[in-house]
């Protein structure tokens, strides 16, 4: 349960320079990615070196699997540090090192996502191989769902992707089904993203998860669904 959990009270009271700690000198700001059930972080850590601007969260709910993810990018802050850089700094600058930009939290993100992030900051929300609470009585726990989409629609900025994948076709069609029932997300296919150079985000939804990666070795099948939050005409 999630009851001995500390919450930050709003997005203002998260101090994201302990997280991003080598951002902190050019000016914090919350995260751009989310990543809802990160599980083992494989999803961040092949992402990370892809966007080395662009700063990124995991939320995980399990202890010890959100505990392991912080010592996963330690160790990978602590590797890169050790190593000299591939290329001199351009001129302008370069971002700080390897893995800076990604930190986890251990947090129920379908209680307090909103805690964390501003409205309309996410460029990017991933839902990758969730839970399937297979039985019905059960389908409250699906981390879609009406309630919830609304705060996924206020966190994400117009614009914004949120990116689905899942092994279990019935998850599947329930999520495509509650998404695009929703007035603010519209359905985006993989070819429109990957015209929009979202190429290597979709590669690495596909690929780079610890579940993907068993469902790969099990030879199942795997269902991508990805969804735009569209600008609202009247919104208050
Ligand atoms: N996305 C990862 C991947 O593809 O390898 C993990 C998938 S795993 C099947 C689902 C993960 O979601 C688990 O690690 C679980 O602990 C986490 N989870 C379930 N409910 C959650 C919640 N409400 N908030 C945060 N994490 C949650």
């Amino acid at each position: 349960s999630d009851h001995a959990l500390a919450y930050p009270c709003s997005p203002d009271a998260v101090d994201w320079s302990v997280h991003y700690p080598a951002f902190a000198a050019s000016g914090i700001r919350s995260p751009a990615f989310a990543d809802v059930g990160c599980g083992f972080g494989g999803l961040l850590i092949a992402l990370a070196p892809l966007f080395p601007d662009t700063l990124m969260l995991g939320l995980e709910i399990r202890v010890q699997v959100s505990q392991y993810v912080q010592d996963r990018i330690a160790a990978l802050r602590a590797t890169s540090a050790s190593q000299p850089p591939a290329s001199e700094p351009s001129a302008g600058g370069s971002a700080p090192g390897p893995y800076q930009n990604v930190s986890v939290v251990r947090a129920n993100a379908m209680k307090f996502l909103p805690n964390y992030f501003p409205k309309h900051s996410l460029a990017a929300l991933f839902f990758l191989f969730p839970d399937p609470h297979f039985k019905a009585r059960k389908h409250k726990a699906r981390i879609i769902s009406p309630t919830l989409l609304a705060e996924y629609a206020y966190v994400l900025q117009p614009g914004g992707v949120v990116y689905t994948i899942t092994d279990v076709n019935d998850l599947h069609e329930w999520m495509k089904a509650h998404l695009q029932a929703f007035p603010l997300f519209e359905s985006v296919s993989e070819d429109v993203l990957r015209s929009e150079g979202k190429g290597n985000i979709l590669d690495a939804v596909w690929n780079s998860t610890e579940e993907g990666k068993k469902v790969q070795r099990n030879k199942g099948d795997k269902w991508l669904a990805c969804f735009r939050r569209i600008e609202a005409h009247r919104e208050a």
